[in-house]
């Protein structure tokens, strides 16, 4: 199968409508071209890499599914609506069924968002898939930007936290022993959560009213509050026992469960600030968006990230979330 005949087949004919746009050309063109009414656009991208970013064995289906999801959480974290979105693959050669199932899981997501597939680039690797999603979004000012939290906010996140984490660990450590009985059933009850991650996009828009800074947690819920706190140049105390622990992570050492949810990455759940006067508000916006928010901590004038336990003693050692370059 040639270059042409492979984007035809898997990645021309996309079904998710695109509601937003007044005007549409997708696939097949130089450039595709989308009419859009007033308002502002937002973009992200995201680069995935096997043996980096994702197993080589993993489910095809799964990672054409998490390849969009982890932009469309970038959008959600803008409180922003899916547009359109572009993909870019490099594959070591052409494997049908892999594409197939790739395929439908990238679409399938695409079209539960309304976020069209309307161009990309497809070529051949020497060794390895290289995956890259650019996705495209509309908002409106003002965007709940990193830079806006502000004193006595309180901070929320979304979801239960953790499973990502320890689905990571099982999966490296089955590379090297045969795992227990145990840890077979907690990498069956976490696994969904790395593989095929939900992104909050309708809890993301039903926010935005509410919120002053968002975030999504896709390097871990400190480092990423940290990013918030830097550029906010503000500080936050989080209360560990208020930390929304995945059902699973119950199974699991304290210490690692709480370094599951502090320090591991691939959550894509939010992370967000807001006026103490708007609590009842965002209760309302999970429960209009079938999610969970659970208020963690408080935005402080010193420039710390610290984290009290039930006793209301300074945790130390805080574990750091991921870092490519560090
Ligand atoms: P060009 O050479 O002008 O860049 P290509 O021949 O690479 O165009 O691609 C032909 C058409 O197919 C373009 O509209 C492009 O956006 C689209 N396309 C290529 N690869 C993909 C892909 N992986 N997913 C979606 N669309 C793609
Ligand atoms: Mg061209």
């Amino acid at each position: 199968m040639d270059e042409f005949a492979l984007i035809r087949q898997y990645f021309s004919q996309s079904t998710a409508s695109i509601t937003e746009c007044t005007s549409y050309v997708g696939v097949g063109d130089d450039c595709a071209v989308l009419g859009v009414r007033q308002g502002e656009m937002v973009i992200c991208k995201d680069v995935l890499i096997e043996g980096r970013h994702f197993f080589s064995d993993v489910d095809p289906f799964l990672l054409g599914h998490k390849a969009l999801a982890v932009n469309l959480s970038d959008i959600a974290a803008m409180a922003a609506k899916p547009l359109a979105c572009l993909l870019g693959i490099a594959l070591p050669r052409v494997d049908a069924p892999w594409l197939e199932a790739f395929s439908r899981g990238f679409k399938r997501l695409a079209e539960r968002y309304d976020c069209a597939l309307v161009g990309g680039d497809t070529t051949r690797s020497e060794a390895g898939i290289f995956i890259s999603v650019t996705a495209l979004g509309m908002g409106r000012q003002p965007f709940p930007l990193r830079a806006n939290a502000a004193l006595g906010d309180d901070i929320w996140v979304s979801g239960q936290l953790g499973a990502p984490k320890i689905a990571l660990e099982l999966l490296l450590k089955q590379q090297q022993v045969t795992l227990s009985n145990n840890e077979l059933k907690l990498l069956a009850d976490t696994r969904e959560r790395l593989e095929q991650p939900e992104p909050q996009v309708h809890l993301g828009q039903l926010l935005k009213p509410y919120i002053h800074a968002m975030i999504d947690i896709s390097d871990g819920l400190l480092q990423d509050l940290s990013h918030i706190l830097a550029a906010s140049q503000l500080g936050a105390i989080v209360y560990a026992e208020r930390l929304p622990l995945h059902p699973a992570l119950f199974r699991v050492d304290a210490r690692q469960a709480l370094n599951a949810v502090l320090a591991g990455g691939d959550e894509y759940q939010l992370c967000f600030t807001a006026p103490a006067k708007y609590r009842n508000e965002i209760e309302q916006c999970a429960l209009n968006s079938d999610s969970s928010v659970h208020r963690i901590g408080q935005i402080t004038s010193s420039t710390e990230l610290i984290l009290l336990d039930a006793a209301g003693q300074v945790v130390e050692n805080l574990p750091q979330g991921f870092n490519h370059f560090s």
